[in-house]
């Protein structure tokens, strides 16, 4: 059926009317300080969320239909993942969240038959998580690939992993890793359960933002053995398959902090209105308002950018430039609006009274992972180069 783009656009609108509602009524009353960093506490509210997500009809927006989904092209699913990301356990709750939702983009696109009735459909249902694990101590990897340490040697029909990994996000509870390792063939993915002799979860690593499903786990594979139906794609393509689950996995990232940072902003402008200083509301006054106003600028011109790659990715076409330039702007801009709003609350914004610092403190490692911000700044500076590009 041919769907005319005005009903589309209701249909989408009225879709995410009832996410809003889903998110204000069942996902932020469930929020709280200690659940932060509660790793089994998280899972098990998250567990009840996908419930009742499922039965409102909101479950994974991202997927095809066929598997389960909401079948959303990226254009539509921008504002769904935005109004998912206000709450800090709005996507876990829709089964959009990293690091699964990636991992399904990498089972669908290369998995055998075999691995997709294992591994992903288990986590479409949201019966198991997983964890994707590239990122090395040094001398390992980290915002080089091509340091990888950990290896993968074969041994008759099986491979043997030896190597150290860490701040693998979700890993702590994970029924299974998609692991980068080294080949004599280059470097391949592998997909490892997670009670396979030689694999070990060494600690969750501490760290300034919270909400994690599974946490930033640190593991190491010591002689961990698995048959070759582990091997994921093609032996030796590893790199080229964790370049394709990056770009949509940025962008899904852009989408939902700003929704993140739309939601501090709304609670600043509430304090703003509410609160006096020296007889006059702070939103009477102008560097107060023009804190809000930026605010406005940079979440407006954040939603353009992410759109615009939305718009690419459903035509098909490359978005390697814009991609990494909406990376850089949306993961400044969003932190920067945070920022503004712990600044415009003054120490009830510094405090776990309201949301807003710890969303100033999730959105802080977006400008590190999926790519520091000055890689990408190199990376578009060389291509402008290479490429002869106009401004
Ligand atoms: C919250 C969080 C979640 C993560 N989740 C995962 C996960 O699930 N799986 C996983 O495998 N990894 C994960 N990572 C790791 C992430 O991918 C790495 O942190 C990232 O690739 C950078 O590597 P690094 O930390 O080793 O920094 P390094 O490579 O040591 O770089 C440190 C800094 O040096 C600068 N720098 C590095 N290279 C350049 C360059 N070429 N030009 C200019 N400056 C440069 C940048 O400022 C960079 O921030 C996560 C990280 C964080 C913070």
């Amino acid at each position: 059926m041919n769907v005319r783009p005005d009903s589309r656009q209701a249909d989408i609108g009225s879709l995410r009317e009832r996410l809003k509602h889903f998110i204000d009524t069942e996902a932020i009353p469930r929020e709280h300080p200690a659940l932060a960093h509660d790793v089994e506490g998280l899972d098990a509210v998250i567990r009840e969320l996908r419930q009742k997500a499922r039965a409102a009809g909101l479950y994974a927006p991202q997927l095809p239909i066929e598997l389960g989904g909401l079948g959303l092209g990226w254009q539509d699913r921008a504002g769904i993942l935005e109004e998912a990301g206000r709450s800090f356990l709005g996507p876990g709750a829709l089964n959009c969240a990293p690091p699964d939702q990636p991992n399904m983009i990498n089972l669908v696109r290369n998995g055998t038959p075999e691995q997709r009735r294992r591994y992903l459909e288990p986590l479409i249902e949201g019966r198991l998580r997983s964890c994707f694990a590239m990122t090395e101590p040094a001398p390992g990897a980290g915002s080089d690939p091509g340091m990888l340490k950990t290896c993968a040697v074969r041994i008759g029909k099986r491979w043997r992993i030896n190597g150290h990994k860490w701040f693998i996000s979700g890993a702590v509870g994970a029924a299974f890793a998609i692991v980068l390792a080294q080949t004599e063939e280059g470097a391949t993915l592998f997909i490892v359960d997670a009670g396979q002799p030689g694999y070990e979860v060494v600690r969750n690593i501490g760290s300034m933002d919270g909400y994690q499903i599974g946490g930033h786990g640190e593991l190491r594979f010591i002689d961990c053995e698995v048959g070759e139906e582990a091997v994921l794609g093609e032996v030796g393509k590893g790199f080229e398959y964790a370049q394709e689950r990056l770009e949509p996995a940025r962008l899904s990232h852009c989408m939902r902090f700003i929704g993140r940072a739309s939601r501090a902003m709304e609670i600043a402008q509430d304090y703003a209105a509410g609160r006096t200083s020296f007889g006059k509301p702070l939103s009477e006054l102008q560097q107060v308002q023009a804190m809000v106003a930026d605010s406005h600028i940079d979440l407006h011109a954040s939603r353009l950018m992410s759109l615009h790659c939305a718009g690419r990715m459903d035509a098909g076409e490359s978005v390697k430039h814009e991609s990494a330039m909406t990376k850089i702007f949306v993961s400044e801009a969003v932190y920067r609006v945070a920022d503004r709003a712990v600044q415009i609350m003054g120490a009830l914004g510094i405090s776990d009274d309201t949301p807003v610092s710890m969303i100033l403190r999730e959105l802080r490692p977006f400008r590190i992972y999926d790519g520091a911000s000055e890689l990408h700044r190199a990376t578009i500076a060389r291509r402008v180069f290479r490429e002869g590009l106009r401004p």
